[in-house]
């Protein structure tokens, strides 16, 4: 890494106002993809998690964060240098397993990778959930083999490097870990003679088709995980973390549980009234529009809005009244609306009414 360290809301990628609960997304999401567990040996990786722990250690502490916002990385020591370097993160494990849970609970040995997928959904099915067939291309344990690698009815013998276990131990600086035997690759025994369908790797790549189930409501960025989803070793299965995006709706937009939308009338409809017939999430209602009503007004479909906690509440629809006014009047048109401007008694306009004695009262 160079030394001047990045800026910690760049560094997660999230603006300089996010929440708690959207630093922490933004923070999973790194440490699903940079974790040292996942990417053995891979230095690049190891550092992008070191600074993604650091940036989260400051931001989620509110006296902290503070500090940063204030005085950068000067706040914690010399300008330049990270409050970390060289220093010890505790126990990152321990901090990773109770902000996420099991997810980062160390697995087997053979620790299967997790994969991501990055899924796009419509505005109706997020807001009403929805399952989504999603066809993945993974690593999976070699048919013929069955993964060991080695050629059907042969009989290695266990690898000296490692006595068999597969694994070699490791204590490097803020993170002790187990890495896969290099000497055979952490299968445990010397391959004389290797799989002919996998060369010896012992593995194959397979498309599966898999289901996610977006539950209603899901906010856009949100991580859903498919256990089991992920690469597949003889004795372990990765997950499957699906980042889930939302396409923005031409008529709807989200307000928490309700959904906001604009009904553009005319002019006479505001005046006169209407029955309208309105789009909602699952189909189309009529609603009244009562004479009279101005340009702004709000109305409320009840229960049409987005499923809450597991279905047994919803939100509701929010409609905003538009009214148009009429452009590009030919002759005809302005004549009518000038007879009608004549003709209307003061109190048909009693805010304007209302404006001009005041003007008058003030003197202006
Ligand atoms: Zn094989
Ligand atoms: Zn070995």
């Amino acid at each position: 890494m160079s030394s001047a360290p990045r800026d910690y809301y760049t560094v997660l990628g999230v603006s300089r106002d996010v929440d708690a609960a959207g630093l922490k997304a933004a923070y999973r999401k790194l440490v699903i993809q940079y974790h040292p567990d996942r990417n053995p040996g891979d230095a690049e990786a190891e550092a992008r998690f070191r600074e993604a722990t650091e940036a989260y250690t400051v931001l989620s502490d509110e006296e902290r964060r503070k500090r940063y916002d204030r005085y950068g990385h000067a706040a914690f020591g010399e300008p330049g240098k990270s409050p970390f370097e060289g220093g010890d993160f505790g126990s990152v494990a321990d901090m990773l397993e109770g902000l996420f849970g099991e997810v980062f609970r160390r697995r087997k040995k053979h620790l299967a990778k997790d994969l991501t997928y990055d899924l796009t959904v419509s505005f109706v099915e997020a807001a009403l959930g929805a399952e989504k067939k999603i066809r993945v291309t993974r690593s999976v344990p070699c048919m013929s083999c069955r993964g060991t690698g080695a050629a059907p009815g042969s009989n290695p013998p266990p690898c000296a490097e490692c006595k068999g276990t597969g694994e070699t131990k490791l204590k490097r600086g803020f993170l002790s870990s187990t890495r896969p035997c290099v000497a055979c690759g952490g299968k445990g025994v010397r391959i004389l003679e290797p799989c002919p369908s996998c060369s010896g790797r012992g593995k194959e790549k397979r498309e599966d088709e898999l289901t996610v189930r977006i539950p209603p409501g899901v906010q856009d960025g949100a991580v859903r995980t498919v256990r089991g989803g992920g690469e597949i070793e003889p004795d372990s299965k990765g997950d499957l973390h699906v980042t889930v995006h939302i396409e923005k709706h031409p008529l709807f937009e989200r307000d928490g549980a309700d959904v906001r939308m604009t009904l553009p009338v005319s002019v006479p409809m505001a005046a006169l009234g209407a029955t309208v017939e309105v789009p909602t999430l699952e189909g189309k209602v009529q609603m009244k529009i009562p004479p009279g009503t101005q340009s702004g007004k709000v109305f409320r479909l009840r229960g049409r809005g987005i499923p809450v906690f597991g279905g047994a509440a919803k939100g509701d629809q929010l409609v905003t009244i538009q009214v148009e006014i009429p452009q590009g009047l030919g002759r005809k048109h302005r004549k009518l609306l000038e007879e009608l401007e004549e003709s209307l008694p003061a109190d048909a306009h009693p805010v304007r009414a209302a404006y001009l004695d005041t003007l008058r009262k003030l003197g202006l």
